[in-house]
């Protein structure tokens, strides 16, 4: 397997901690340019720096990742699942004893948050783990047949998957995104998320001593590459993390040669506070369920919509206001610092509009609403809340992916649930109650792939995760997941 030494360790800032060669796509266990040529800047988003220059591919270059994956996937699907589970396990150790670097790479190139960059090396790391134990499950069964016969099912891998990823977990999405494909014996062609590619080169970097030349290529790039990648006639099963416009596309992509697609999509989350409910508590949801600290906002999951019941509202906005504005916004290196810049440019815009639009008709803004004003470089964005939201507004119904929160109030339970079911999304919904029997009511009520009940606590690792109506297809994190990758076979044999 090639490894061209780079010599960026002398260079500066950023580019100092990074392995991987520079404007190089990874195909077939090399360093490759792009077959046109083309490299574009990765940009620091506080500062708006150049980190460092990476390579766009292009419809030739996925093509030669396919054509390295097909060749590479027959051998990869003869490993005994316990020999890929191992090659899973080193992975996951490497990207343990190299967290400080890799969080660093990702908080540098994505604007998150220094802590959350962390916690995401370590999911990174527990995905390859967790999916390295389940291998084994990705078998079949018996079926009662006639005498001298024997009927049975086995789990085949497909043999090439195509992962586009989403850009708010950079490194966490490719590891937890190719780990169930691995380890059911699929070579794998990454798309990584444009804004934010450093980090999924540096796993490259990492699986290169790991897996056989082709199980695993990255090839970066715009749209256009993702669509080659959902187009192309070797690539039967594409998985999908990104915004509901986007996954159209993908299901369109893919219709022709009839390919199996999972879609991990946007939120619009409801969280649900009931009259009988801890004010504190609630207020303590709604915050953490924006992943402020994380991800900047920038979360599938935000409880972006908090409907709360009138007796409570204006002690929860109180609460949760004094929270928001406590948030220290700057540069996410600096582990005093809560919140970073948006991952982009066009994302910060997209953003800003939001906030504009919501003031335009007539949210009542209570905290934030706009970049701070000691932070004039950079795609920052104040944590902002509005209060006085009415369903109608586009706040209350669109997906802001930043870190901005839409308050409504409500009285009648049978109504705030209509509400809270009333977008396209159903990715997660969060209630907040004492009450044992409105909790259950309201979580069987909601629309969601996901409920959570006083509080977005962790997910334990192998928890289906994934969205109902517009929000997505498919459950990953959990044996759905690994099972997704194969394809059943009967088999019936006489003897
Ligand atoms: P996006 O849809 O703009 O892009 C996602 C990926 O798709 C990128 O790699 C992009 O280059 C690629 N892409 C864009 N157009 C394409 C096309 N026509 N064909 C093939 N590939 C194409 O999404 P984003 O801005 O990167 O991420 C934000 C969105 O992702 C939000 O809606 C967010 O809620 C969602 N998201 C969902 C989850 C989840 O698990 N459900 C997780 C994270 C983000």
């Amino acid at each position: 397997m090639s490894r061209p030494e780079t010599g960026q360790e002398d260079k500066k800032g950023m580019v100092a901690d990074l392995r991987a060669p520079e404007g190089k796509l990874f195909i077939g266990g090399k360093w490759v340019d792009p077959l046109d040529g083309k490299v574009g800047p990765a940009e620091n988003p506080a500062d708006e720096s150049v980190l460092a220059s990476v390579a766009m591919g292009g419809a030739e270059d996925i093509d030669a990742a396919v054509t390295s994956a097909v060749a590479a996937a027959p051998q990869w699907g003869r490993w005994s699942w316990t020999a890929r589970s191992a090659a899973l396990r080193s992975m996951a150790a490497r990207l343990r004893a190299d967290s400080d670097r890799l969080a660093r790479v990702d908080t540098l190139d994505s604007g998150n948050p220094i802590a959350g960059s962390i916690a995401d090396v370590e999911a990174s790391a527990e995905a390859l783990e967790f999916f390295a134990g389940l291998g084994g499950e990705a078998g079949g069964t018996t079926i009662p047949g006639a005498p001298g016969t024997l009927t049975f099912t086995e789990r085949v891998p497909f043999g090439v998957v195509g992962r586009i990823t989403a850009y708010n977990h950079p490194l966490m999405f490719i590891a937890q995104g190719v780990a169930a494909a691995l380890v059911t014996g699929n070579a794998v062609v990454v798309k990584p998320a444009d804004p934010t590619v450093l980090s999924s080169l540096e796993f490259a970097r990492i699986a290169e001593d790991d897996l056989p030349p082709g199980v695993l290529n990255v090839v970066p790039g715009g749209a256009s590459v993702g669509q080659a990648l959902v187009t192309h006639p070797d690539v039967p099963r594409i998985a999908f993390t990104g915004s509901v416009a986007t996954g159209r596309h993908i299901l369109l992509g893919a219709a022709h040669h009839i390919k199996r697609v999972s879609l991990e999509l946007g939120g619009k989350n409801p969280l649900l506070v009931f009259p009988d409910a801890d004010p504190e508590t609630a207020a303590d949801a709604a915050f953490r369920g924006m992943n402020f600290t994380r991800t900047n906002g920038q979360s599938c999951m935000s409880t972006s919509r908090v409907l709360v019941h009138e007796s409570l509202r204006s002690e929860v906005v109180a609460i949760l206001a004094e929270r928001m504005a406590a948030l220290r916004i700057g540069a996410p290196v600096d582990p005093q610092v809560d919140v970073g810049p948006m991952a982009f440019a066009a994302h910060y815009e997209r953003v800003l509009e939001h906030i504009a639009t919501a003031k335009a008709q007539g949210a009542r803004l209570v905290v934030g609403g706009g970049r701070p004003d000691d932070l004039p470089v950079g795609h920052f964005v104040a944590p902002t809340l509005f209060d006085d939201v009415d369903e109608s507004m586009s706040i209350a119904n669109d997906e802001v992916f930043g870190p901005v929160v839409a308050v409504m109030g409500w009285t009648d339970e049978d109504d705030a649930l209509r509400v809270a079911n009333s977008t396209d999304y159903g990715l997660t919904a969060n209630v907040v109650t004492s009450d044992l029997g409105r909790a259950m009511r309201a979580s069987r009520a909601l629309r969601a792939g996901i409920v959570w009940v006083n509080g977005p606590n962790p997910l334990p690792p192998g928890t289906p995760f994934g969205g109902m109506k517009a929000s997505g297809l498919g459950r990953e994190h959990g044996t759905e997941e690994l099972l997704s990758y194969t394809e059943e076979k009967s088999i019936v044999l006489r003897y």
